[in-house]
């Protein structure tokens, strides 16, 4: 579904991303691990290009984003047409760790306003579509309430009912339990475990190494921005190939 080739990103001279490649196939759900500043939210970002890509491709559902329009030696000049972007954002949502709700928009405008906005629903539509993934996400009682008056893991569950009400192909999560007090992140795993059950496809950076354990059909270890070594959870945390990946486990759990 999601085929990402020898992906780079430099930031000026730091090579923050150092050659990925990935073939996602639809329904799986990697959790992906490493240390602070190997890349991981980068390399997200750059899936649904909220980030431009330095060198390399990726393609949705086998069709390449964005058209290359020339060569300059190996490196190509690729052209992304706002069209394109909108596009790909609606087909790859995100979650972030700061859950990113408009402050200004009740817990239901929240989750109305891209699928008003961007995907051209009716308001009465959009409100059927809303109420529906709030209620999935048990907030069906705080449809009316302000961000500001929710609980960090109520905010983060809001967050993800505006992302799935979208109806992406695919969900990327960027820690979406790290800002939040540790007697709230069980509801939020709990959200996105039931659905890894309805079998979307995600990709899921997590310091959860207990949960990515139990929810991961692949795991991948990013280091120094290249993917250290994946497999199944139970490969890369019971039996790692690599000590770097058996250190980075030992360590963090
Ligand atoms: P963490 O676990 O702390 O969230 P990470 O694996 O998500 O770390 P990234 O946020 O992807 O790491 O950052 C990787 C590197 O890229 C860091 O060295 C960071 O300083 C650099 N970087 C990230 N975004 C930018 C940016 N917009 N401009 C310049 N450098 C950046
Ligand atoms: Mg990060």
């Amino acid at each position: 579904i999601l085929k990402v080739e020898g992906l780079t990103k430099s930031f000026g001279t730091n090579q923050v991303l150092k050659g990925i490649d990935l073939d996602i196939a639809p329904g799986e759900r990697i959790a992906i691990i490493g240390g602070s500043g190997s890349g991981k939210s980068t390399f997200l970002r750059c899936l649904n290009f909220m980030e431009t890509l330095t060198t390399g491709a990726i393609y949705l559902d086998g069709t390449r984003i964005g058209r290359v329009v020339g060569k300059d030696g190996d490196k190509e000049s690729v052209v992304y047409s706002p069209r394109t972007l909108c596009d790909v954002r609606k087909r790859v949502g995100m979650v972030f760790q700061q859950f990113n709700l408009f402050p200004h928009m009740s817990v239901l405008q929240n989750v109305m306003e891209g699928l008003v906005t961007v995907l051209g629903k009716s308001k009465g539509e959009a409100r059927q579509i809303a109420e529906a993934e709030l209620t999935k996400v048990a907030l069906h009682e705080k449809l009316d309430a302000f961000p500001s008056q929710l609980s960090g893991g109520q905010q983060q569950r809001v967050a993800i009912a505006r992302a799935i009400a979208m109806s992406p192909e695919i969900l990327l999560f960027d820690e979406p339990t790290s800002s939040l007090d540790p007697e709230l992140v069980g509801e939020v795993l709990r959200t996105i475990n039931t659905l890894g059950e309805e079998g979307r496809t995600m990709l899921l950076v997590t310091h959860e190494l207990g949960f990515a354990y139990r929810f991961a059909t692949r795991v991948l270890f990013l280091y120094d921005g290249k993917i250290h070594e994946q497999g199944t959870a139970e490969e890369i945390f019971k039996n790692p190939q690599s000590e770097r990946t058996r250190a980075f486990i030992a360590r963090s759990s």
